[in-house]
């Protein structure tokens, strides 16, 4: 075993007895899943994709999807055009919170449920579908293999997604949203229902770290300056309202999901990724923090420690 997967071993060891937590289960279909699953990933500047655990399992990409498809936008339409629509301001609020700017209807940030239906609503395409190849385009670029949908977990979203529907007609009356709703709304379960695995969200998780280009296809997905724009939201608000406590402890930017995985981003170092399903108050998965927490910690990766 190379000294890097060893490490990652370590760490995978040292967390697994921790059993607090409960899978998320306000998606009926996300409850179904083995909470013992634990995986953990990491990818450096030459590709070179190393992981432990359960890295092979699937689960969808939930709130993990949100910088991604902010890459996308920005890189269609720039920053100018998407901040017109959706604040970068952390929330300090859950990530389902029906929280809307005063006055202007916008969205506290990209990396909240509001925010990022704000953000997939403009994205470009005459349907649902059309909308939705163009975000699995994208991703499967930033992860380098080609993604599909979980049609039972899309369908699980959509039925139960009164909350986020609700959300979507509120921002709708203040213009933030152009599209239809259902056309808004529909894109973005679907763009939650990708399927990845945690090899997939670290290669992901590299390309922001690399200025853009997927360091395993070498292929440039987007420019370095919608990276750094993106990366510097997820620093604020990707982790919801337990981001100022995660970039004080782990000082590294990233963007958790309701699945129980996690991401986050070494800047010209690494992209990492944990995935465990039981997840705590906030929404984050437990265990997959602690992975986080533990490797930055061991890799003297804090962002605002003097390198
Ligand atoms: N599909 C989920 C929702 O909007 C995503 C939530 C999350 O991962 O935070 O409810």
């Amino acid at each position: 075993m190379d000294p890097i997967t060893a490490v990652l071993q370590d760490v995978l060891d040292e967390i697994r007895g921790d059993d607090r937590g409960a899978p998320a289960s306000y998606i009926p279909e996300l409850a179904t899943v083995d909470p013992d699953r634990l995986a953990f990933g990491v990818v450096g500047p030459r590709g070179r994709i190393r992981s432990v655990g359960d890295d092979e399992v699937e689960f969808t990409i939930q709130s993990m999807s949100k910088p991604f498809v902010l890459a996308h936008v920005l890189a269609e339409r720039g920053l100018t055009a998407v901040l017109e629509r959706v604040g970068a301001e952390p929330s300090g609020e859950p990530f389902n919170a029906i929280s809307l700017e005063e006055g202007s209807g916008r969205p506290a940030n990209p990396m909240v449920n509001a925010g990022a239906i704000a953000t997939t609503g403009m994205v470009s395409g005459a349907d649902v579908d059309e909308r939705t190849e163009s975000i699995l385009t994208t991703l499967s670029a930033f992860a380098g293999r080609r993604l599909r949908v979980d049609e039972d977990v899309y369908r699980s979203e959509s039925t139960t997604g009164d909350r986020n529907r609700a959300l979507a007609h509120l921002m709708r009356s203040y213009g933030i949203i152009e599209a239809p709703v259902e056309l808004a709304v529909e894109t973005y379960f679907r763009q939650c229902s990708i399927l990845v695995t945690v090899r997939d969200l670290a290669v992901m998780a590299s390309t922001l770290a690399f200025g853009g280009v997927n360091p395993v296809t070498d292929e440039r997905v987007v420019d370095e300056r919608v990276a750094r724009d993106v990366l510097s939201i997820m620093s604020s608000c990707g982790m919801y309202d337990f981001s100022g406590e995660w970039l004080l402890r782990v000082g590294l930017p990233a963007k958790s999901g309701v699945s129980g995985g996690v991401l986050a981003v070494a800047p010209s170092q690494f992209g990492v990724a944990a995935f465990s399903p039981r997840l705590d108050e906030h929404g984050n998965s437990v265990r997959g923090q602690a992975i986080v927490e533990a490797l930055s910690d061991r890799m003297g990766m804090h962002l605002l420690e003097p390198h």
